[in-house]
């Protein structure tokens, strides 16, 4: 199958969250499995072209803008650890400025140079010669290439046999523009603005909904979270949307790049260690223990839970601040933190740290080497996430043998499983409602498995053997993409 991606982040050449990852791993995948597949993505300023060898082809594309046309130029590129093309769209009026959505105020043109970006990835295709089995594209940044193919495209032999599907990341951001110049910039025309329309969500132009209507399939990063956002509390006002789509709709869990998190071969961690070797494991525990000065003298083997994370609401924060004081005042473990982001929540740290110099640790800022190497130190991993559409901090603390204590919502109900000592079962310690009392509850349920070594081996044994890897994940999207095709 020829597959295009379409995406606004691109880990590791333009990287700002999961969406990222997703976008790199897929691709990968499929070109395993023989699908010829590229990727398309603007020409951030802050993208290395030396570094990832990106090539100009001096192939320039016209991009019809309402009534006018842009011009832009196309760079090629290789994805690292593939043979997978990538394609930048250079437009520096768009693109070259610092970062990638404005930060913490979007840009204001955020609709333009998507829509820009969404209508140019049909000129890359007829640059290259590339027909499109499906188009895929992700979150609301790229949504209008759905609606792009039905409205102009499939009437050009090029993209005839061309199915789209798109990926809902996160609900939460959703591109709501002014229907003025949204439509002005798309070519989409006005008349087509109508209540329970694809284009119009309370007077405005809702590209995520957009997105959703266009498609010719829809998924999201997880199946507890396909089901959670068809209803008004996890909907963020796309509900009744999500819903009348329910037919082609479905929830796929995002796998883990088993490569770069790997704790046989992680080159950010001292002790490597192989599935069941948990005496090396705990050696990671002490240095990360010893490089914030703590001794021998300071028990190094008590229970470590740890954090890594956004501080945002959506983690589960305002849990941890209402009782983690008094857990560690009460009962014996180490809590360290790796996070960054509200300010009230890093001084909830700190202060923390202050009044327990050596069972609280953290470091607030953003280090993707500690984060691999907090996830092989601890021997739990804390998650009480509000909702969380898949969620990947879990997956890589299974992976490593670090027990998530963690709140079924989202990809964590799909991925953690509350351990069964009659059974065996189970990976993890859960909590269904958000409540700072039952989230204390299982945290005590997880320290009390740490001294009892026959069921503590048997836990971390069972997180590290759960399948995680990508390669089951793009199977699933490659069945999509063929029930999409099915359609056209
Ligand atoms: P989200 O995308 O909602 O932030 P995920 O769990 O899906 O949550 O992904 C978060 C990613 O960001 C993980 O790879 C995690 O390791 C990383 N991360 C989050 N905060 C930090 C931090 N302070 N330092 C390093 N990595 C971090």
């Amino acid at each position: 199958m020829n597959i295009l991606t379409a995406t606004a982040e691109l880990t590791p050449i333009a990287q700002a969250g999961g969406l990222g990852d997703v976008a790199a791993f897929l691709p990968r995948e499929f070109e395993k499995l023989g699908h010829n597949s590229i990727i398309v993505l603007p020409k951030y300023r802050s993208i290395d072209i030396n570094k990832w060898g990106f090539k100009n082809t001096h192939k320039t594309i016209i991009v019809q803008m309402g009534y006018w046309n842009e011009y832009a130029l196309l760079w090629e590129g290789t994805l690292p650890n593939s043979n997978v093309k990538v394609y930048l769209v250079e437009h520096n009026g768009y693109f070259d400025r610092a970062g990638i959505y404005g930060d913490p105020i979007e840009f204001g043109d955020n609709d333009r140079r998507f829509i820009f970006f969404s209508k140019a990835i049909f000129e890359v295709c007829k640059a290259l010669g590339f027909k499109p089995d499906i188009i895929h594209a992700h979150d609301f940044h790229t949504a209008f290439t759905m609606a792009f193919l039905k409205e102009f495209y499939r009437s050009d032999p090029m993209f005839s046999n061309t199915a789209g599907v798109y990926t809902i990341h996160n609900l939460a951001y959703q591109g709501k523009f002014n229907p003025d110049t949204a439509l002005l910039y798309s070519g989409i025309p006005l008349s087509k603005f109508q209540p329970y329309s694809p284009y119009e969500y309370y007077g405005m132009v809702n590209a995520m909904k957009v997105g959703i209507m266009m498609a010719d399939k829809i998924t999201t990063v997880s199946p507890t979270y396909a089901q959670e956002i068809r209803w008004s509390y996890f909907g963020e006002g796309l509900d009744g949307v999500i819903n009348s789509r329910a037919a082609d709709f479905i929830g796929i869990l995002n796998g883990i790049d088993y490569d770069e998190w790997n704790p046989a071969t992680d080159k950010y961690i001292s002790y490597n260690y192989n599935f069941g070797e948990f005496q090396i494991k705990s050696q990671n525990k002490y240095k990360l223990l010893r490089d914030y000065g703590l001794d021998e003298g300071d028990n190094l083997d008590l229970p470590l839970i740890s954090m890594v994370t956004r501080l945002t609401d959506q983690k589960g924060v305002d849990l941890v601040m209402a009782r983690l004081e008094e857990l560690l005042s009460h009962q014996n473990f180490r809590f360290f933190l790796l996070g960054s982001g509200n300010y009230n929540y890093e001084n909830f740290f700190r202060y923390l740290s202050q009044r327990f110099p050596k069972n609280a640790l953290n470091y607030i800022g953003y280090n993707a080497a500690l984060s691999h190497q907090v996830i092989a130190a601890s021997d739990f991993f804390l998650m009480p996430s509000r909702f969380e559409p898949c969620g990947l901090t879990q997956m890589y603390s299974l992976r490593y043998g670090t027990i998530p204590i963690a709140r079924q919502t989202g990809g964590i109900a799909d991925s953690v499983f509350e351990y069964d000592y009659n059974y065996q079962s189970g990976n993890g310690f859960t909590f269904w409602q958000y409540n700072a009392d039952d989230m204390a509850y299982a945290i005590s349920r997880a320290l009390s498995i740490y001294n009892n070594q026959p069921h503590w081996n048997k836990i971390r044994e069972n997180a590290m053997s759960h399948n995680l890897a990508a390669s089951t994940t793009a199977s699933k999207y490659l069945e999509v993409y063929n029930w999409a095709k099915e359609k056209i």
